[in-house]
């Protein structure tokens, strides 16, 4: 028997269980994919489970209301991009809440902050503190479908907040660990985690399951198919999920604690990040607290940095270095505004911004076991004619800032390289 195809048998062999069901934006993209969701839905219903139903906006909605925000301003508010942001999801949860009763099947919408789902205050990425799913209970022990509205929270104090791009999935296996579920499952347009992104590579090959780490590492370098927060809240609470596709009844790929068979394979998978810009302070004075200044003021504006690279030190007198930084791309003004305002104060010279970068990486916990690993990488790229610009290293993964041209054309040949 399949790891699938058991572990859904034991999830199964318990009467009456409480699902947690995440449908994506491709998932709820016009009225007849959310009637396909009810029928889904539907179908586990029959079956006597409980069914807590988690749904984001509808694909190209969020980018939508992100466009028009920036067609007023630039760097909007943080707090009225969560008010505006918040309300592609509840757009979701009052349709499929329809479309199950006109299938006969009891439901109830609720936001995420009638879900409980209480959160820290850092606007566009706030951080779950707490679950209260009062009503939740409330309505499933009424016999209820309970659809929640992924990607948003509530502070204590009543404010609406959002969790970061792709967050209906961290509210998913929240709910699910908050709700002890017996069975998480995120449906989505492709019908497994695969070696890489099947849109790039179509003979990539689909994963039966994954550990924790590999797909943290590979959700954190850019493939998509999970948000990162969600894997790390899901292996802190042990939530064991499934990622599978809404569109078929293929099996899908289970997410879970790394076992020994895990580490026979070198590089699970390839990961292309498109999302990341970097920026290049040209003539830093290199002397101590430089650096510290630089990265604490850029911490305190909750830019995310990711590689650091600071060359080695030139001139006579106070010597200068160059300092170049990676972070999401949606920050890259704040940053700059953030730089900006530190001119005066570290003396640096000039700064230079690349938003044509993209970072590919390799992710095997069998790398912590094998050697040569960078050594091929590097040669295939070379074999490419791919110029490689960062390079950092842990001790499950490789990644490398290339142009992002050339980003495609080099997940294809690593791919090759390494799983074929
Ligand atoms: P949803 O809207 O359901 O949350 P996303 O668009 O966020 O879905 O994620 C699904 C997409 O992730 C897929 O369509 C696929 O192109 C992309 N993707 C990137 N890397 C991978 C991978 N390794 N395995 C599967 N899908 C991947
Ligand atoms: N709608 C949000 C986004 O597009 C959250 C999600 O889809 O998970 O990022
Ligand atoms: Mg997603």
């Amino acid at each position: 028997m399949s790891v699938t195809a058991s572990f859904i048998g034991e999830a199964q062999k318990f009467c009456m269980a409480l699902i947690v069901q995440k449908y994506g934006g491709t998932s709820v993209g016009n009225t007849d994919r959310i009637k396909n969701v009810a029928a889904r839905v539907a179908k586990y219903h029959a079956q006597g489970d409980k069914i807590v139903v988690v749904v984001s906006a509808m694909s190209g909605v969020t980018d939508g209301l992100i466009k028009l925000a920036k067609d007023i301003a630039p760097l909007p508010s943080e707090r009225e991009m969560d008010m505006l942001l918040a309300t592609g999801e509840q757009q979701t949860i009052a349709l499929t809440a329809i479309a199950l009763h006109t299938i006969g099947i009891p439901a109830v919408s609720m936001t995420g902050a009638q879900a409980g789902i209480v959160t820290d205050g850092v606007h566009t990425k706030a951080k779950i503190h707490n679950i209260t799913p009062q009503q939740v209970h409330t309505a499933l022990d009424a016999g209820n479908v309970v659809i929640v509205a992924g990607f948003q929270g509530e502070t204590a104090a009543g404010q609406i907040t959002t969790l970061g791009r792709g967050g209906s999935d961290l509210t998913a296996i929240a709910l699910a660990a908050a709700l002890k579920a017996d069975l998480c499952q995120i449906y989505t347009d492709v019908d497994g985690v695969y070696t890489t992104d099947p849109r790039i590579v179509p003979n990539a090959k689909k994963l039966s399951e994954i550990s924790y780490d590999e797909m943290l590492e590979l959700a954190s370098l850019g493939a998509k198919v999970m948000q990162s927060r969600s894997v790390e809240f899901a292996k802190k609470f042990g939530v064991v999920f499934e990622v599978r596709s809404s569109l078929n009844d293929n099996p899908g790929t289970i997410v879970k604690e790394e076992t020994k068979s895990m580490e026979g394979v070198v590089v699970r998978g390839v990961a292309l990040d498109k999302n990341q810009a970097k920026v290049t302070l040209v003539g830093v004075p290199d002397k101590p607290g430089v650096a510290a200044k630089i990265f604490k003021a850029l911490g305190d504006a909750t830019v995310n940095v990711d590689m650091i690279i600071q060359n080695i030190s030139h001139g006579t007198g106070t010597p200068a270095t160059d300092i170049s930084f990676t972070a999401d791309k949606p920050d890259l003004l704040k940053a700059q505004k953030v730089i900006e305002g530190l001119k005066k104060e570290v003396g640096y010279r000039e700064v230079i911004t690349a938003e044509k970068i993209g970072k590919l990486s390799i992710v095997g916990v069998g790398m912590k076991s094998h050697t040569g690993v960078a050594g091929k990488l590097f040669e295939t790229l070379a074999n490419e004619g791919v110029n490689i610009d960062m390079i950092s290293t842990s001790e499950i993964k490789i990644s490398v800032v290339i142009d992002l041209a050339k980003g495609e054309q080099a997940v294809k040949a690593v791919h090759a390289a390494f799983i074929g």
